[in-house]
């Protein structure tokens, strides 16, 4: 897939930036959510008007009369359009209605048989389709996906990683597994990926470190939610920020430009990077775990420190990093460590308390 072009008419000079509601609400909020967009000079305006819900009852989106709005604001503000579709009549809707270019939704990437049949509509359609990564984090899948765009005839292909769902409770509305996109970039260095914080991170104060974190990584650019007032929005109101916040933290967000083909020595700096801040992530959420039994201890009237649940966990550890190639010293000094952080932040929440 080595011919993969650039998007809609984009340069590949700095980052590609998509800005824009979660959905289509109305007239006036989508021209409003245009004009703060354009007004941060950014160049793609997203809005869904048919939306995957949960569960039934939800807002599902004004569907296709919602595309006139959204030329609407192509007109007014110069802006290219896109929008997702997961059926062929979606599909062709949206293209009469002269978007220039459509996402595929992480439910739709995860169904083989939803994409082979979009991916069958856009056969002969020059446009620009974005591939969201399905819900498991399998790359394989979203790949398949890729191919299945391809197959199609479309050149103008994007990804866009917006993290993936997850039984556990973390800080993440959907789990970055940044491993995940890291190796398909390693696999197709030549197609734009660009990052959703917004879907990712469930939470307006999360866009910012995962914008940045996502350019450190090498990404293309960014899909960011926003809604000219979040707080009122149909679906997703959490996780959106007005254009004017946006724009604030893009005048803060640091581009360090790596060379488009990566070598080496950069994949395994990638990989090692994603691996630390999963690492950071799970001691975060271990002292977390850590905090609760405090408070359970307290509450009991128990002792803090547990020497024989201490001296187990430790042989426990110890066993499984033998088993994996780790020496007892090193696995014994991270341990102590992590269990002296542990106490300290156990005792903390009693001070508080
Ligand atoms: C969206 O972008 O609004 C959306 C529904 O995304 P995802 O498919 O990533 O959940
Ligand atoms: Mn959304």
């Amino acid at each position: 897939m080595k011919d993969i072009r650039p998007l809609f008419n984009y340069d590949a000079e700095g980052p590609l930036y998509i800005a824009g509601p979660c959905s289509a609400e109305s007239r006036e909020q989508v021209l409003a959510a245009a004009a703060g967009v354009a007004n941060a000079g950014i160049k793609v305006f997203r809005a869904g008007v048919w939306k995957p819900r949960t569960k039934p009852g939800m807002f599902e989106g004004i569907g296709s009369a919602a595309l006139e709005w959204l030329m609407e604001a192509k007109r007014i503000y110069g802006l290219n359009i896109v929008t997702e579709v997961a059926t062929p009549d979606h599909l062709e809707a949206a293209l009469k209605a002269g978007v220039d270019g459509v996402w595929i939704g992480a439910r739709t990437t995860t169904n083989p048989f939803a994409t082979q049949q979009v991916a069958d509509a856009l056969r002969g359609v020059d446009t620009t389709v974005l591939v969201k990564n399905p819900v498991i984090p399998d790359v394989n899948l979203w790949i398949g996906a890729i191919e299945r765009i391809y197959g199609s005839g479309v050149r103008r292909i994007g990804a866009v990683h917006r993290g993936f769902g997850t039984h556990q409770a973390t800080m993440y509305r959907n789990d970055p597994h940044w491993s995940v996109p890291i190796e398909l970039h390693r696999l197709l260095p030549h197609m734009t990926i660009l990052s959703d914080p917004s879907h990712i991170g469930g939470r307006r104060d999360l866009i910012a470190p995962l914008s940045q974190q996502a350019l450190d990584f090498g990404f293309s650019g960014l899909m960011v939610e926003c809604h000219p007032t979040p707080d009122t929005a149909l679906s997703d109101a959490t996780q959106q920020i007005t254009p004017e916040s946006f724009a604030e933290i893009l005048k803060q967000i640091v581009w360090r430009r790596t060379p488009a083909n990566a070598d080496s020595l950069r994949d395994f700096r990638l990989h090692i990077d994603s691996i630390d801040s999963r690492l950071i992530e799970l001691l975060a959420e271990r002292m977390e775990v850590a905090r609760g039994i405090g408070e359970l201890k307290r509450h009991h009237g128990m002792a803090i420190v547990q020497r024989e649940r201490f001296n187990e966990l430790l042989e426990a550890a110890e066993g499984r990093a033998t088993a994996m190639g780790l020496s007892t010293t090193f696995i014994h000094q991270i341990f102590s460590a992590i269990h002296e952080e542990s106490v300290r932040q156990q005792t903390e929440n009693i001070k508080k308390s």
